[in-house]
């Protein structure tokens, strides 16, 4: 028992967003609630979040910018009520192109804002207790390293595989396990792309626009090139895709369109006028502009044409060849640079094991699961710390309605 012999109404493991985001709606209507966190910090992941300046949501919302072995057809659009709670906290946000940050332009506000708000609730916070047991007999009881925990209802809100440093663990697969309940596959999501293309030697350090394909999937936007791998928000889009096929062996090559903006004929036209005009310039003079310069050397470079080489003793052929290049710029890939650099778990606790309107266990009642341990992951640009607050959003609203 905990040394209080208190018997909470609602125990919540981990204090990341979504459970944080829990503690306060339940407190805030009257229910005996602490937190437990492995690490010493409440929040410590978001102070990470979007390079430091947490992006929190995002006014293109819906079903269709997140992933799951299940049907998300009840993900709808909430970032106002995300905005709304952020903002009752005292903080004010910005819109860039419909992505909200914090006016501040710091996490550690928002992360500030919540530990003050839990703390003005006078929430009982267990730092430093890494959760090792959820058992149950007519109530619950939370084992931690430190102390033994009492509550009417759990949350498992401690997050997915990602971020190790910041504070992972398995807890929430196994207690799913434990309980009857299905996890599915996972695997590092928003993660970059590892390869040992002899290219990544001259491109390393290079940030070029352009679109990411890889199988069916694609996605445009900055790509980053490190002498080891790519990454940036298109090659991030993707990497879940690339992180499942890693688990099965089944990896492709990646292609990136250079030239998103015309398609095959345009860029041929492009080209060949280019060369009419200028035909005693070099070719790689004579391509400026198209897109990012090294990118031009190296495309230049793979077609077998000489940098210096006048545009007037190129033919049909070479031309054929740039365009392939620059639309069809193949890397082969080594897989993801795995969980700990990754952002967000794709997989998790199977959606089917819980009712996704209260986010309660089928099997076991009085035990919830929210966040990132669930199989929902979201691509860059909010959605997973809106994720985040949309599950435990659902799960305060039913154990306000079942406990008062
Ligand atoms: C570098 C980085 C940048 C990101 N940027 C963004 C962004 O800009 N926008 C966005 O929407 N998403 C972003 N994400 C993703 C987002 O942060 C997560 O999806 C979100 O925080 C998940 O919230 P959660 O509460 O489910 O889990 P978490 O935030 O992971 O919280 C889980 C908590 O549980 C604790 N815990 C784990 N196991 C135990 C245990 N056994 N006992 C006790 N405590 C335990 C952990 O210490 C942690 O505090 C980013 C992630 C990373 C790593």
């Amino acid at each position: 028992m905990n040394t209080d012999e208190k018997i909470y109404d609602v125990c919540i493991v981990g204090a990341g967003f979504s459970g944080l985001v829990l503690a306060i709606k339940l407190a805030r209507a009257g229910l005996l609630v602490c937190l437990t966190d492995l690490n010493r910090l409440v929040g410590r992941k978001i102070l990470s979040t979007g390079n430091g300046r947490c992006n929190f949501t995002n006014s293109r919302m819906g079903n269709e910018y997140y992933y799951s072995n299940s049907d998300l057809s009840f993900i709808g659009d909430n970032h106002e009520q995300v905005r709304a709670f952020i903002r009752e906290l005292g903080v004010f946000d910005k819109d860039l192109d419909g992505y909200f940050y914090p006016y501040t332009n710091q996490a550690k506000t928002i992360r500030e804002a919540l530990e003050n708000e839990i703390n003005s609730l006078n929430i009982d916070v267990y730092l430093d207790n890494r959760v090792t047991d959820i058992s149950f007999e007519n109530v619950y009881t939370i084992t931690t390293n430190r102390t033994v925990i009492t509550s009417k209802k759990v949350c498992v809100a401690c997050g997915g595989l990602s971020a190790a440093t910041l504070g992972s663990s398995k807890l929430g697969y196994k207690t799913a396990n434990k309980f009857g309940m299905k996890t599915t596959k996972l695997a590092p999501a928003l993660v970059g792309i590892t390869s040992n293309e002899i290219c990544l030697k001259e491109l390393a350090g290079v940030r070029a626009s352009g679109k990411v394909y890889y199988k069916d999937y694609s996605c445009e936007g900055e790509i980053q090139f490190n002498k080891d791998g790519i990454s940036g928000y298109p090659v991030m889009c993707i990497s879940r895709f690339i992180g499942f096929d890693e688990l099965d062996k089944h990896l492709s090559d990646i292609r990136i369109d250079f030239i998103p903006y015309l398609d095959n004929e345009q860029l041929t036209k492009e080209i060949t006028n280019r060369f009419q005009k200028n035909p005693s310039k070099s070719i790689l003079n004579c391509l400026v502009g198209l897109c990012n310069e090294k990118v031009i050397e190296q495309v230049v470079s793979l077609s077998r044409i000489y940098g210096d080489t006048l545009v007037a003793k190129l033919d049909e052929q070479d031309i054929e060849t740039l365009v392939y290049n620059f639309k069809v710029f193949t890397i082969s890939i080594k897989g993801t640079k795995g969980f700990d650099s990754s952002q967000v778990t794709a997989g998790g606790v199977d959606l089917s094991g819980v009712n996704t309107d209260t986010m309660e266990s089928i099997n076991r009642p009085g035990l919830y699961f929210i966040g990132e341990v669930l199989d929902v992951d979201g691509i860059c640009g909010g959605y997973n710390l809106t994720w985040a607050y949309t599950s435990a959003d659902a799960a305060a609203n039913d154990l306000i309605k079942v406990i008062k």
